[in-house]
C-alpha cells in the first residue's frame, strides 16, 4: 500500500498556497512547501556569498542545508541553521532568487530526497512546480492550478495595500511574467503540468470554490 500523495502545482501567486492549506486541514494531511525550500536556499546562498549561479557551490550548499519546519501555534516557522527566517523567505527578493538557484540540474538532484522524505503514511499535499512530474510523479492525485498572469498580479496587489504596503501593479505584473517565464522555460523540471493532471483554472473562482473543485479532484481518484 503506497502512500497517498496529493500535488499542486501552478505557477507563482495563483493561490497553491492557501489551497494546500485548506485541503492538507480537511483531509488529516501533511503538507510540504517545496517553494520554501529554494527559498532558504537562496537565502542561505546570500548569507555565505555564494554566487547565485555557481551550480557546484550552489549543490553544496543544497546537500548540507540545515532547515527545519516547525509547526507552532498553527503556523509553520522555517528555520535555516536554527535561526528563524520564516519572514525573511517571503519578501519578493526572496522570491526571485530562489528561481534563480531554482534552474540547475545539480541543485535540484540535490533536494530531491530530501523532498520525497516528507511523503509518509498520513498522507502529504505537496505544493510546488514539479511536485507532479518530477518528484512525486506516482501520486495519485495531481492538480495544476492556474490563472491569468494579469488576475494574480491583481490579488498580490491587494493583498499589499490591504497590509498597508505600498504596490505598484505593473511593477508587480512584470515580475510575476519575470519570474513564470523563468520558471516555464528552464530545461530542468520546468513548470509544466503532468500529463494526468486535473487543470483547474482560477481566474474566476473564490478561494473556497478552488476548494470545492479541488476536492472533487481528490474523490475522483482517492
Ligand atoms: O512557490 P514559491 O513562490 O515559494 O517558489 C519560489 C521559487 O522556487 C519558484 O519561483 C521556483 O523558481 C522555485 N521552485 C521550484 N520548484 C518547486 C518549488 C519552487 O523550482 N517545486
Amino acid at each position: 500500500q503506497q502512500n497517498i500523495v496529493i500535488t499542486i502545482d501552478g505557477p507563482s501567486g495563483v493561490g497553491k498556497g492557501t489551497l494546500c492549506q485548506a485541503l492538507a486541514e480537511k483531509l488529516g494531511f501533511e503538507l510540504l512547501d517545496s517553494g520554501a525550500i529554494y527559498r532558504v536556499l537562496g537565502v542561505a546562498a546570500v548569507k555565505s556569498a555564494v554566487a547565485l549561479d555557481d551550480e557546484t557551490a550552489l549543490a553544496a550548499l543544497a546537500a548540507k542545508l540545515d532547515i527545519r519546519f516547525v509547526p507552532e501555534n498553527g503556523v509553520v516557522k522555517v528555520l535555516l541553521n536554527g535561526e528563524d527566517v520564516s519572514s525573511e523567505i517571503r519578501t519578493e527578493i526572496a522570491g526571485n532568487n530562489a528561481s534563480k538557484v531554482a534552474p540547475f540540474a545539480q541543485v535540484r538532484s540535490a533536494l530531491l530526497q530530501r523532498q520525497r522524505d516528507f511523503s509518509t503514511e498520513k498522507g502529504l499535499i505537496a505544493d510546488g512546480r514539479d511536485m507532479g512530474t518530477v518528484v512525486f510523479p506516482q501520486a495519485q492525485v495531481k492538480i495544476f492550478l492556474d490563472a491569468s498572469s494579469e488576475e494574480r498580479a491583481k490579488r498580490r496587489f491587494k493583498q499589499l495595500q490591504q497590509k498597508g504596503v505600498a504596490a505598484d501593479y505593473d511593477q508587480i505584473l512584470s515580475e510575476i511574467k519575470e519570474r513564470d517565464f523563468r520558471d516555464r522555460n528552464r530545461a530542468v523540471a520546468p513548470l509544466k503540468p503532468a500529463d494526468d493532471a486535473f487543470l483547474l483554472d482560477s481566474s474566476a473562482l473564490s478561494i473556497s470554490e478552488v476548494i470545492e473543485k479541488a476536492l472533487q479532484c481528490v474523490g475522483l481518484r482517492i
